[in-house]
């Protein structure tokens, strides 16, 4: 007969598990515990009694920065029917959470806020930390850009709170938001014609602000060594590594043969970028999505949503 040979799995000494941070704007529905904490929680129980209690520490919390956050707050304050701080309503949808999550019995080791009590603590010792770091190395830019203000709310506006009408010839479409319509024509932010807050419904002001960016194009090849380091020493998920690969890819502008004339005459006014023919399509190899304001997005990575990704992983 013949022997057949299965290897046994190895295990780790020592693990973490987390399990995804739900927003602190609301409570968590069933959708929450089966699609992402059960599995997390079976992973930990199983792992528990391979390697001992003591080598696995489970993990989640809720997540306290993001801009859903603060519109659900607002909203709900605007229609009178909160009237504590931003700081309470997190807190009370975190201490809702944690109960929710104790009553299915998930196994979490510490279920935490990353803006409040000591792991709020943690937070911005490990967020300064990464900071200061970036700026005393030089690794930071400061650059400025137009964004819209809310005046009644004083608040700055994301892009998708401020709706008027695109100023792109022949397009009239009334959902244009700050620098991009529905239809996906894009646009500097004082072009958009009749913009309105949606919070106060007024017209915002428009105010230059600045932000610390990050020289992305600068660790490109580093970010791009470790994604294959990842891809051939880890069990990283593949279309994660893809998606990650296919971010610090330059950016491409496809234009079509049969509006190369146009092109050609816009050349000396088109940022440094490199010409490839690729027979059927031209591809233009530039780091422009758009010559206006592109510069900023492509050709470096905001750093807040750096940093974030950073402190959360
Ligand atoms: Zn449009």
């Amino acid at each position: 007969m013949k022997e057949i040979k299965i290897e046994r799995p190895i295990f780790p000494k020592k693990t973490v598990i987390t399990a995804g941070m739900p927003y602190g704007n609301k409570e968590l529905h069933f959708g929450h515990i089966g699609g992402v904490f059960v599995h997390a929680d079976t992973f930990a129980r199983f792992l528990r009694d391979r390697i001992g209690n003591e080598n696995v520490i489970f993990v989640s919390g809720t997540d306290c920065y993001g801009s859903p956050i603060s519109a659900s707050y607002l909203k709900l304050v605007e229609e009178d029917q909160y009237e504590g701080s931003i700081q309470d309503y997190v807190r009370k949808n975190h201490e809702k959470q944690k109960e929710v999550l104790s009553k299915y019995e998930m196994s979490l080791n510490l279920y935490a806020a990353s803006a409040l009590d000591r792991a709020g603590e943690v937070h911005k010792e490990v967020s300064k930390e990464i900071f200061n770091k970036l700026y005393e190395d030089g690794y930071l830019v400061k650059l400025s850009s137009p964004q819209f203000y809310d005046s009644d709310f004083k608040v700055l506006l994301n892009g998708r709170q401020v709706v008027g009408k695109c100023p792109i010839e022949g397009c009239n479409s009334d959902k244009a938001y700050a620098d991009e319509c529905a239809l996906g024509h894009q646009y500097m932010p004082n072009e958009l014609i009749e913009p309105k807050s949606a919070l106060s419904g007024k017209t915002p002001e428009l105010r230059d602000v600045t932000n610390w960016y990050f020289k992305l194009e600068e660790y490109n090849n580093t970010l791009i060594e470790k994604v294959n380091y990842l891809r051939d020493n880890s069990n990283w998920r593949k279309n994660l590594l893809n998606t990650i690969e296919e971010f610090l890819k330059p950016p491409v502008i496809y234009v079509k043969r049969k509006q190369l004339e146009g092109i050609i005459n816009l050349e000396e006014k088109l940022p440094k970028h490199t010409v490839i023919d690729e027979q059927k399509n031209l591809l233009l190899l530039s780091y422009l999505k758009i010559y206006k304001i592109g510069i900023v997005q492509e050709k470096y990575l905001m750093i807040s949503e750096f940093v974030l990704e950073l402190v959360k992983h």
